[in-house]
């Protein structure tokens, strides 16, 4: 940041949720988390990285998730979401973006994750090539309430700043992040 600030700071949100299932591993912030089941989805369904994810793809205007690794692929079976999250900071580097920070609330009522939670920041500040205290990470329940409050899955909402490359290399103009996707 010079003396005369940089105004090009970018915002980004994202909100994403998983059914829990039995016989999955559950994944948060790259982190296994020892617990009866996991988060079903193609991926490893780590939702709080999914969120993330789309927050920082919504900061360059890049659209979102889906439109970037799909459904159903049969290349996302079980793959990490923290490679996703690599593949994402390439490509806002590539429109000449850097994540500044993220800040991201797991809603959970089942399991506790307090504890696991300086372990999510350390695995999502060094994929996203930031330290921890620029990732935070906090975890609440649904007090009961609704389908949240049953158990029945995980949601995440996050929030992320990008900030231009320290190149000084120029935005990408708008036109050059809608893609066009034949066949699709
Ligand atoms: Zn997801």
């Amino acid at each position: 940041m010079t003396a005369m600030g940089d105004f090009r700071v970018r915002v980004g949100v994202g909100l994403d949720m998983h059914r829990l299932v039995p016989g999955r591993p559950l994944i948060l912030g790259g982190i296994a988390i020892p617990f009866g089941r996991g988060l079903d989805g193609d991926s490893d369904a780590d939702v709080l990285t999914h969120a993330i994810l789309d927050a920082l793809l919504g900061a360059v205007g890049a659209g979102d998730i889906g439109a970037h690794f799909g459904v159903g692929r049969p290349e996302m079976q079980g793959i990490s979401s923290l490679v996703l999250l690599e593949r994402v900071v390439t490509l806002i580097a590539a429109q000449g973006y850097r994540p500044s920070n993220v800040d991201a609330t797991v809603i959970a009522e089942v399991p506790r994750i307090g504890g696991y939670i300086p372990a999510m920041r350390a695995s999502l500040a060094k994929v996203l090539r930031l330290s921890e205290g620029q990732v935070n990470v906090k975890g609440t329940t649904a007090k009961g309430m609704g389908w949240l409050g049953a158990g029945e899955g995980i949601a995440t909402i996050a929030v992320a700043c990008v900030t231009p490359l320290p190149t000084g290399r120029p935005a990408v103009s708008s036109h050059r992040s809608r893609r066009v996707r034949p066949g699709r």
